[in-house]
């Protein structure tokens, strides 16, 4: 039967290959074509559905290898997208593919992004339904305890989705739940393996590349909105990734783009939203790892006056936030990444004065990490090093001593005293970094709001339409598990729970639409998890917040009391937890204080005064009027999901899935091992199941009887009644039982992908 799913496959890349042979720039694809036809056996099915053991993890994952061996990245489940980082230039991208894909139904060419994004913007236009492609991959990884601070952090949150899940099966209202059965945890944590550089954000260059291809015809207008889209991401990237051990260019930050297109499917504009980016970095880095890109850029690629102006040395290792990962880096590439990016600021429209204001920032953060404390009399410290925070604020144009005395002293308002204290060195250090991350934080924030003021669509008066496309920080699990990796696991939490009721319930309209009766299919629903999350009073987050609130009385001990008591109903929460993808142990360690995220009133009345623009954009002096205490990190994550799921569930969804080959940057090399646990991970042999339940097969008439009309002689060699009809017929000569098979509205259902291939058999004779 494989053989046969095989020939199937070959079939319509040697369609695709006969096609495109006739354009001469598709010769690499063509060529990939070819080899896929020689190693006909070899190549799998390009369409899970079609896999006769779905139920077998082993057969999907053989299925992605032998793909994969062929250069075939992609395969679809159904209208999920699986895609496999090839980890090296495949020639699949070109102007040429594009206007293959461009228009045609998916199933007529082999499974690609590009068919992806097509079908999307189709719908777009035809149906005028909002889109999103929402692209996703996991990250578990076991991760040496000296690692990153904020990975450390992040980790634990995986934990608290383990242990919730746990509960859910131990509640017992789960019959059967392949999400999250680990047959054997212990062995999977030892093999657990980062999935960072799966290719998420590519497959969103892609996209966008896509979306700038079949518009590049039209008028200017169009295209300098294109040229907007598609260089904001090297400003977003050159602030928000960085190198890390598993991806030199990881993205520390979530991201959902908007791109607005008018009803003739041009993009007219674009928003941006931005989750959770790892501020952590700023001041630390683990081992091999470097801080964000753009203060390399900066010390590489600034002219000598620039760099004078800005107090800076050319050498990262002279200061503290960008010596620490001994990582050797390309100076010159970083040199013309620099370029790139003010090249892309420019296009974008920052002015002058803005880039100005940027790069002063950036080097006010490296002069910041190097201010050291002396200690005077162990409660109290004076700045060792005055010389820096001279720089510094030069560099932000704040007078230095209001500087010094801000990182020194502390002043609390409490109702009618203001009482001002001094801080010892640790605590100066601790303000310091808070300052750095905080700073940056808010920078990039400014950034994207700014970058949304130049996609801004100008044309507000007619109806838009939106594709969304989600980038976003797959599931998270380090040895250490942190606050960080809570949030980044509630992220996903969410987006499962979006993935799962809108997959079943596009299924439920199709059949709806096509007049077939639906079965219900049984699934994992994570809800629970969720509302154990975000439960009102009694939620995790709700429990942090409240002792957030009792500053002096409660730690984080007190808070993992609070939970245990709250969640006492779950007889088994345990912070050893037993998650779907090995034990976890969730560490409730800086729980509060990341939730608080305070910065001390001190540095932000000294910011305040900055003579920076952008500084004073981004700490205005209302936020210290205020006395209302601001939102903790956690309920604000909260509320941007909210809103976040809101978006996603107006819309049509597709899905990319992205799987990491090898945990070593390698191409050509499948790691079972690797890849069988992302598989497991993205939940993509439930998904497989759910797909199955019913139909597996589904055709409209037209092209299943272009295909098929010769086995019948009733259809060939001339038919000319409508297709509907001539299908009923094909289907009754084949001998296809009534339980075999559905006429809907317009597609025929096949339940069956066997018999199938059984056609496909009589069809080759
Ligand atoms: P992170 O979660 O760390 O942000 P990611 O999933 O976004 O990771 P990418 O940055 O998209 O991963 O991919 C990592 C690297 O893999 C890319 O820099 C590129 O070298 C390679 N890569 C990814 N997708 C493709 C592709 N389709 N073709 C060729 N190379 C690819
Ligand atoms: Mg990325």
């Amino acid at each position: 039967m494989q053989r046969r799913a095989a020939s199937l496959a070959a079939d319509r890349l040697s369609d695709a290959a006969g096609r495109s042979s006739a354009d001469s720039g598709t010769v690499q694809w063509a060529a990939t074509m070819e080899r896929a036809l020689h190693a006909r056996d070899q190549i799998g099915v390009e369409d899970f559905v079609l896999l006769e053991d779905y139920r077998s993890q082993e057969a999907f994952v053989d299925n992605l290898r032998k793909r994969f061996n062929a250069d075939l990245i992609y395969t679809y489940i159904g209208p999920v997208l699986v895609s496999v980082n090839p980890y090296k230039e495949l020639g699949i991208y070109g102007e040429n593919h594009v206007k293959e894909y461009k228009g045609e139904a998916y199933y007529e060419l082999p499974p690609h992004i590009y068919a992806v994004i097509n079908g999307a913007l189709t719908s777009l236009v035809e149906e005028t339904r909002d889109q999103c492609i929402l692209i996703s991959g996991e990250e578990h990884e076991l991760r040496a305890p000296a690692g990153r601070i904020c990975s450390s952090t992040r980790a634990e949150l995986v934990a608290i989705r383990g242990a919730l899940e746990m509960l859910l099966r131990l509640e017992g209202g789960l019959a059967e739940s392949p999400v999250i059965v680990c047959a054997d945890s212990q062995a999977a944590l030892a093999t657990l393996a980062s999935e960072s550089g799966s290719g998420k954000t590519e497959a969103s260059k892609k996209i966008l590349q896509y979306i700038g291809e079949v518009c590049s015809r039209t008028g200017a207008e169009v295209r300098s909105v294109r040229d907007r889209l598609i260089q904001s991401n090297p400003v977003l990237e050159a602030f928000g990734n960085a190198r890390t051990v598993r991806n030199d260019n990881s993205s520390r930050f979530g991201k959902y783009m908007d791109v607005e297109f008018n009803f003739m499917g041009e993009p007219t504009g674009g928003h941006i939203r931005n989750y959770l980016l790892e501020k952590s970095r700023v001041v630390s880095q683990a081992p091999g790892e470097c801080n964000f890109h753009v203060f390399h850029l900066l010390l590489a690629g600034a002219s000598d006056e620039l760099l004078k102006e800005l107090c800076l040395e050319r050498d990262p290792k002279a200061f503290n936030y960008t010596k620490q990962s001994g990582h050797e880096r390309d100076g010159m590439n970083d040199a013309d990444q620099y370029h790139t990016v003010v090249n892309s600021m420019d296009i974008v429209g920052f002015g002058s004065g803005e880039q100005r204001d940027v790069q002063a920032i950036v080097a006010a953060i490296l002069h910041l990490g190097n201010v050291h404390f002396q200690d005077v009399d162990g409660v109290s410290c004076s700045v060792d090093n005055a010389e820096t925070t001279q720089r510094l604020a030069k560099v932000l144009g704040i007078p230095a001593d209001s500087m010094q005395r801000a990182l020194t002293h502390r002043t609390i308002e409490a109702q009618a005293d203001v009482v001002t204290t001094t801080l010892g060195v640790e605590q100066s250090v601790y303000a310091r970094d808070a300052l750095s991350k905080a700073v940056y934080d808010r920078l990039f924030t400014w950034l994207v709001r700014r970058l949304n003021m130049s996609l801004a669509s100008h044309d507000q008066g007619t109806r838009h339409s939106l594709l969304g496309i989600l980038d976003i920080y797959g599931f998270e699990v380090f040895k250490s598990n942190s606050f960080e990796q809570f949030c980044i696991n509630y992220c996903n939490e969410k987006l499962q729970q979006v993935f799962i009721e809108l997959t079943l319930k596009s299924e439920q309209e199709e059949y709806l639409a096509e007049g077939i009766a639906w079965v219900p299919v049984e699934y994992f629903n994570n809800k629970i998890i969720c509302d154990m999350i975000e439960m009102k009073h009694t939620g995790i987050v709700s429990l942090l917040d409240e002792e957030c609130l009792r500053p002096g009385e409660a730690n984080d001990m007190t808070f993992l009391n609070k939970m245990t008591q709250a969640l006492r109903s779950h007889a088994h929460f345990e912070f050893r937890l037993k998650h779907y993808a090995g034990d976890v142990t969730y560490n409730v360690k800086t729980f509060m204080d990341k939730n608080n995220d305070l910065l001390y009133r001190d540095l932000k009345d000294a910011m305040a005064k900055s003579s920076n623009k952008i500084v004073q954009d981004i700490f205005p002096a209302s936020e210290l009027q205020g006395k209302k205490m601001p939102e903790t990190v956690s309920t604000q994550f909260k509320k941007s999901l909210d809103q976040l799921m809101t978006i996603l569930m107006s819309k049509e969804p597709s899905y990319v899935r992205c799987i990491k080959p090898n945990d070593v940057k390698q191409s050509h090399k499948l790691d079972t091992e690797v890849v069988s646990h992302q598989v497991k991970y993205l939940g993509l042999m439930e998904n497989l199941r759910v797909r199955r339940a019913g139909f597996a097969f589904r055709r409209p008439f037209e092209p299943f009887l272009r295909r098929y009309k010769s086995l019948c002689p009733d259809t060939w060699p001339r038919y000319d009644g409508p297709a509907r009809a001539g299908v009923h017929t094909l289907m009754k000569h084949l001998g296809f039982g009534d339980d075999d098979y559905s006429m809907g509205k317009t597609k025929v259902f096949i339940r069956l992908p066997k018999t199938i291939f059984e056609v496909e058999d009589r069809f080759q004779a």
